[in-house]
């Protein structure tokens, strides 16, 4: 519980709250923001209001104050938990986490951002210069993911596109001695891509710059640059047809991605007008595109081109930031921070296969969250020997397996329907989407709602999430499942003369004879991703920021209540509130509670003349009569109701 904030900032932790509803949560959410007190207390999880202006509240003082300190010994603030992440690495050995969630514009990356600024200013005091470099790399990688991986959205002028993990590693010293970053489903949206694009090209030195730091060669620069044109003209390339054959208009633009992509003009043409196709008999053919067909490759073509550089990038980069030359004997235990950014549940008025993947990851993690939370409040109450009564939550692993079960869940059976051989349309996927999923109590089929308006199309099903129900489109799910391109189009790339350009694609050697294994799809190797990151996150001790965006129009006086109190609501934060509170909403340690209440009893002022601090405390809590409300543990105190704290507070207050 945070303290030293007075009262007319509302509350700094919502555990204080009189009662946990929905209408005190938002009255205190909005106080703390009008007084410009953006960040809040849930227990440990921070809870962050973006400001949508710059606060005085990140400067060399600031970190000074946050330094080594517990976290009720400051106003609530990302660096707190920071620090608190940061000591239980270097004191404890442990290792941790810091997950970031919110929606698009809730201030996730700005809060990454100055986790890591935190921990690079509060590590290396001896600024020994193979630390500082290691520190400058991590700092400046941001900056080029930053680059390739964000783009201008209507809800964020700097939207990340790709969710992030990064893990730092430190040594024995608690300095950092390298990284690991993996990135998450990098939104390949063709207009998106392009604007990324352009982008790059206009903030060309800074991004150089970092590129250069980081130890990216000049050949390797100048290939990012050649990739980066070569989508732009892409996105500029036309094609016409007679009836009979298809051309592409404009042979200007091929010479240009021909030579930007080291390979002959005469394959680049060809790649984008035929396809090789193996025949039953085992012949080998070329077949014209249709016009249709042509702009589906030339789009397929650009949107890998792009996902292939981002993640040949991050490869790079953590081949330059992994921890070299550790030895445990030597070194001691390498222990690790993860920093997760990554995108918050999504509800538009189209969702399509991208918000169903988005959303499934924040099941994921909401039941990491949950776990993580009671597990470790449950580790802390046996720790002290103090009863633990269970509570009662929603537990959404049934709506995980509705999404990721083998044969039943809805990945099985959209992969299903994709390697299904002949004309399975998106629509019989939803039939058999329908049929088997009918019976569960998440799932709603157009069938069973054909009244319902938002389904007219007849397109659509609906998940009820643990954060609200989300209707889908099922329009075009099948091709961004399978996310195909054509065989073609990889050996063109694996035949360039550019080295660099080869290297991304090692699958183009194989011929279309060859390719035989269908690659997995894209919903499959999503869930891959995320259960690994969710096995990664599950072995640390967590810490969380739920960034929350307080208007639409990027404005710093406005606190729109209804856009605020839906994402409380799906955030889970009034439940967060409830199972701190239902069991012990308030611990501290005996000693640092008679130090700060010790004035308000006659037997432990100025000093006390007990045996223990416990039994000190045991004087305070007597005296004012909340001896019910409190369990004594082996070294800390834990009182239920923030109720008996408000009376101390009060008390020492009017001292
Ligand atoms: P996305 O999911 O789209 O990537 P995000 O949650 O990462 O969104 P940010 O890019 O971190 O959002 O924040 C959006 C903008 O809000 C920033 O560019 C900045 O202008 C402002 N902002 C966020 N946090 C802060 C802060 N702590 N102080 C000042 N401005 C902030
Ligand atoms: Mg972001």
């Amino acid at each position: 519980m945070a303290e030293l904030e007075g009262l007319e900032f509302g509350k700094s932790d919502f555990v204080l709250l009189d009662e946990v509803t929905m209408e005190q949560f938002m009255e205190n959410l909005r106080l703390r923001f009008e007084k410009g007190r953006i960040y809040t207390y849930i227990g440990e999880v921070v809870v962050s209001v973006n400001p949508y202006r710059q606060m005085d509240i990140y400067g060399k003082d600031t970190i000074e104050a946050y330094r080594g300190r517990e976290l009720y010994e400051n106003p609530p603030h990302l660096y707190a938990v920071s620090d608190a992440a940061y000591k239980a690495m270097k004191r404890r050995a442990k290792d941790t986490c810091i997950v970031i969630s919110g929606e698009s514009g809730a201030g996730k990356t700005e809060a990454s951002k100055y986790i890591m600024q935190y921990i690079a200013a509060i590590t290396n005091p001896s600024q020994r210069a193979e630390v500082e470099s290691v520190k400058n790399v991590l700092l400046k990688s941001n900056c080029v993911l930053e680059a390739f991986g964000n783009a201008k959205t209507n809800r964020n002028d700097n939207s990340s596109r790709f969710g992030k993990y990064m893990d730092i590693n430190f040594n024995f010293n608690g300095d950092p001695t390298g990284g690991h970053i993996n990135n998450y489903l990098l939104e390949k949206v063709r207009g998106k891509m392009v604007e990324a694009a352009t982008v790059i090209i206009i903030n060309f030195f800074t991004v150089i710059s970092a590129l250069e730091v980081i130890g990216f060669s000049k050949e390797e620069i100048n290939s990012i640059y050649q990739i980066l044109a070569s989508i732009l003209l892409l996105g500029n390339l036309q094609f016409e047809s007679d009836g009979e054959s298809v051309q592409i208009l404009g042979q200007e633009a091929v010479n240009q991605i021909s030579e930007l992509t080291a390979t002959e003009p005469e394959s680049v043409s060809k790649t984008l007008l035929y396809r090789t196709v193996a025949t039953g008999g085992g012949e080998v053919i070329e077949k014209g595109h249709t016009e249709q067909q042509a702009c589906f490759g030339r789009d397929a073509f650009a949107k890998a081109l792009y996902e292939r550089l981002f993640g040949w990038i991050v490869g790079r980069i953590n081949t330059v930031i992994e921890v070299k030359d550790y030895n445990p004997v030597l070194h001691g235990k390498n222990t690790v921070i993860g920093v997760l950014d990554i995108y918050g549940f999504e509800i538009f008025d189209n969702n399509s296969f991208e918000q169903f993947c988005i959303n499934y990851c924040n099941e994921k993690l909401q039941q990491l969250f949950i776990e993580l939370i009671l597990q470790q409040e449950q580790a802390e109450y046996q720790r002290e020997g103090i009863t633990w009564q269970h509570i009662d939550y929603f537990n959404n692993q049934i709506i995980v397996d509705l999404v990721e079960q083998p044969h039943k869940g809805i990945i099985s059976i959209l992969d299903e329907a994709c390697l299904t051989v002949g004309n399975v349309t998106d629509t019989v996927c939803l039939d058999s989407m329908d049929t088997k999923l009918a019976q569960h109590p998440h799932y709603t089929s157009r069938k069973l709602s054909p009244s319902d308006k938002s389904m007219e199309f007849q397109k659509h099903f609906r998940i009820r999430h643990y954060a609200g129900d989300v209707t889908y489109s099922v329009e075009g799910i099948l091709d961004k499942n399978k996310d195909l391109l054509f065989q073609d189009f990889k050996r063109l790339m694996y035949n360039s003369t550019n080295p660099v350009l080869k290297e991304m694609w090692p699958d183009g050697q194989l011929s279309i004879t060859e390719v035989t294994k269908r690659p997995l799809t894209a919903a499959t190797l999503f869930k891959n991703s995320i259960v690994a990151l969710v096995d990664k996150l599950a072995c640390k001790e967590p810490y969380y920021v739920r960034c929350i965006k307080p208007n639409e129009m990027k404005s710093p006086m406005l606190f729109d209540d209804a856009r605020c109190q839906h994402q409380v609501a799906y955030l889970g934060l009034l439940e967060n509130v409830m199972v701190r509170r239902a069991g012990f909403a308030y611990r501290q340690p005996y000693a640092r509670f008679l130090q700060r209440y010790k004035m308000t009893c006659e037997y432990t002022w100025p000093n006390h003349l007990m045996a223990s601090d416990r039994e000190a405390v045991e004087a305070i809590v007597t005296q004012h009569g909340f001896q019910d409300d409190v369990a004594y543990g082996h070294t800390k105190l834990f009182v239920r109701t923030p109720r008996s704290l408000f009376t101390l507070e009060q008390e020492r207050a009017a001292l």
